[in-house]
């Protein structure tokens, strides 16, 4: 028992990663898909939502109680200014080179090129049709992206915090953080307890990511055996241009900002966010794993609370690399599949709307082909024709699912650490720990 805590956490994941995939393979492949999705649906699924619910759980207070003492740790509300203005401006910039890398991969791999959408079976076209119905999103862009912002302010904070809405959550925390601050002698005690729960509630999240091995292995044991590789025989070329885009980005754009912008060594980077990119691959939900990303921002790379109880949630939510990526993906493999003519002036659109819709929704499942609809409507799709992309697209959703959502929070992790250096919050010998030179 020792010796297995003694090991790194991020080699166990890993290891929970390996073992789940091969286990998962091994029924499906060897009993058959009916029977070993069956057998991994009754065995591995509930010790996977029990590992979800455990780090959902931590999500609210996590955030609440870290962020209102990472705003008073800080000081002076005014920096609070320049660390968003920061972060908001790499969210944007790191998302429009995403987009870029799902446009060269689209271009470059032609992933709808011959593609037969006859595939698409008449109930996957009524079930999009009637998903996309009921989760048609009210309005225009424009009108949707202001929703979103007026939304931010929360009426009652305790409903924000007991339906989980991060951006209420964040606002009402600075607010309430900033209120502590003027209080000054009164507003102490109230100071105190947030910093020690604070403290508590990191070592809960530690507590709980010990269970990431066994949480990760059980969900692509489930995952594997449920769905199988099929995405790699009918969605090969899409599956091959998503995850070179994801990886392309993640070591040029975010290597870029760690090693040329930011001079540090990329290795420890790409070793201190991979526990949350195991759970991330795992669970396809960056909200989800929220508290895995926080904790390998303090613990891993030494960026300071305040920062990463701030600028992380922010990204995990308005922050998502791999699904505006996706987004333009999606976009020409459309235009590809159905013979659309693609006018050159149409990327500069795609990476408008992709920017503006990767924004407007959090992180969570599959959201990505909800986003689809508009970026399909903008390259000339009709309506029939969107949901049988998206008809075609989501039974395999789950595997592209994946890598998009590790590719969001490594994101949210690269522009933490940037605006640690910029803001004087990030503790090197913490980052450099893990550096092998
Ligand atoms: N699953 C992704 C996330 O949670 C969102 C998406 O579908 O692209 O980050």
């Amino acid at each position: 028992m020792k010796a297995w805590f003694a090991i790194d956490l991020w080699k166990r994941v890993l290891l929970g990663l390996v073992l789940g995939t091969l286990i998962g393979l091994a029924f499906r492949y060897g009993l058959g898909p009916e029977r070993g999705s069956e057998l991994v649906t009754t065995w591995f699924k509930p010790v996977g939502d029990a590992f979800i619910s455990l780090i959902q759980m931590l999500v609210v207070p996590l955030i609440f109680t870290t962020l209102v003492s990472g705003v008073l740790a800080m000081g002076d509300p005014k920096r609070l200014g320049s660390l968003g203005g920061r972060a908001m401006a790499m969210y944007m910039i790191t998302t429009v080179f995403a987009i870029c890398f799902g446009l060269l991969m689209g271009t470059l791999v032609q992933p709808g090129a011959g593609f037969d959408t006859s595939i698409a079976s008449t109930t996957d076209i009524e079930e999009t049709r009637s998903r996309l119905a009921a989760n048609a999103p009210p309005g225009t862009v424009g009108e949707q992206l202001m929703n979103t912002l007026l939304s931010i302010i929360p009426k009652n904070p305790i409903d924000a915090l007991a339906r989980g809405d991060v951006l209420q959550i964040i606002f009402f925390a600075i607010l309430l953080g900033i209120g502590i601050m003027m209080a000054g002698e009164a507003g102490k005690p109230v100071e105190k307890l947030f910093a020690s729960a604070s403290e508590a509630i990191m070592k809960l999240t530690l507590i709980v990511m010990e269970t990431a091995p066994l949480g990760v292995l059980a969900l692509m044991a489930w995952v594997m055996g449920d769905r199988g590789l099929s995405v790699l025989t009918v969605l090969g070329k899409m599956t091959l241009a998503h995850y070179s885009a994801c990886i392309l980005h993640i070591l040029f754009t975010y290597g870029f900002i760690v090693k040329g912008v930011l001079r540090l060594p990329l290795l420890p980077f790409l070793r201190g966010v991979f526990d949350a990119q195991m759970v991330a691959f795992s669970t396809s939900s960056s909200n989800a794993t929220l508290p895995m990303t926080i904790s390998c921002a303090t613990k891993n790379l030494g960026i300071g609370k305040p920062i990463a109880s701030s600028v992380l949630p922010l990204g995990a939510t308005i922050n998502m690399d791999g699904t505006a990526l996706y987004q333009g993906l999606i976009a020409l493999f459309a235009v590809q599949a159905l013979g659309i003519p693609m006018e050159p002036s149409m990327y500069l659109t795609i990476i408008l709307m992709a920017t503006l819709v990767s924004i407007g929704t959090a992180g969570v499942p599959s959201v990505s082909l909800l986003l689809a609809t508009t970026t399909l409507s903008i390259v000339g799709a009709n309506p029939e024709q969107i949901v049988l992309i998206i008809a075609v697209l989501f039974p395999f959703d789950r595997i592209l699912d994946m890598m998009r959502t590790v590719t969001n929070i490594t994101g949210d992790l690269a522009v933490g650490t940037a605006v640690a250096k910029w803001e004087g919050d990030l503790d090197e010998d913490v980052f450099r720990a893990k550096d092998p030179v």
